[in-house]
């Protein structure tokens, strides 16, 4: 079973500007799939594709077989998204910013409080519940941003650039995080321009420059090649 199937996937902005070009893409259930490439390869257009949040030009998106055009709503619902950026809900208390999410998905109100106290605590977030987003610190708003991403219990994760600007010790405790996601059987998806974090954490990686699949591979076939 695909999480995600990219068929001959293309983009060009309104500027006239293509910035992906016929990109194909399977990732397996289950996977730890790295997507890595330089700044301006296509990285995060590819992935605002996948959540609905860029309109494509052409191709086709399944996402555990939901067509993004056919069942958009089904497709969506299977996609857990950490952004790059979080400059919406700064004013929000971190609880909100999580159940906010559990009502856009349509997650049960009881369920949604004991889910959200169970991450918040996972991640530990559980004593700042009261505090607006904007007053946490970056590794704190990324980790409201992990369990905002899991509230809905997605069967995919996706993390654009998840470890960018965050010193050693958040991005070891994010890697240790990431880790048990997946080993719980949620499959991953970064981006990343770190060679080392695809290697420390993925099976597998494609890698996208000029907004082209260049190769694809698994991790010790890739690093016996270099
Ligand atoms: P779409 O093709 O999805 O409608 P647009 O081309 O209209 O997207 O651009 C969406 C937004 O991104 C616009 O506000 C635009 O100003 C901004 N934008 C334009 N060029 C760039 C760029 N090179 N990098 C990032 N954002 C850009
Ligand atoms: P990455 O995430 O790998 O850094 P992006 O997908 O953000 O790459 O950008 C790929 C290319 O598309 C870049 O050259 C960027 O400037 C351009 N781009 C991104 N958004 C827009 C936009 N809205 N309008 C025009 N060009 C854009």
């Amino acid at each position: 079973m695909s999480a995600l199937s990219v068929q001959t996937l293309s983009k060009t902005y309104a500027n006239g500007f293509t910035a992906l070009t016929g990109v194909d893409l399977e990732v397996e259930a289950g996977d730890f799939f790295a997507l890595l490439g330089p700044n301006g390869a296509g990285k995060s257009t590819l992935i605002g594709i996948v959540t609905s949040l860029v309109r494509k030009s052409s191709g086709r998106v399944q996402i555990f077989g939901h067509d993004l055009d056919d069942e958009p709503e089904a497709a969506r619902a299977s996609i857990g998204v950490v952004p790059q950026e979080f400059n919406f809900n700064l004013f929000l208390p971190v609880i909100e910013v999580v159940l906010n999410q559990a009502g856009y998905f349509g997650v049960p109100r009881q369920e949604a409080r004991s889910r959200a106290e169970l991450l918040l605590r996972k991640l530990d977030l559980w004593e700042r519940r009261h505090t607006e987003m904007r007053l946490l610190s970056g590794g704190m708003k990324r980790r409201l941003m992990i369990a905002r991403a899991l509230i809905h219990r997605p069967r995919l994760v996706i993390l654009d650039e998840p470890t960018a600007g965050v010193d050693i010790e958040i991005r070891h405790a994010m890697w240790g995080f990431m880790r048990e996601i997946n080993a719980e059987g949620t499959t991953i998806i970064l981006t990343t321009h770190y060679l080392e974090e695809a290697e420390s954490l993925c099976r597998h990686l494609a890698i996208i420059d000029q907004g082209r699949i260049q190769a694809r591979s698994d991790i010790a076939t890739l690093l016996g090649e270099l």
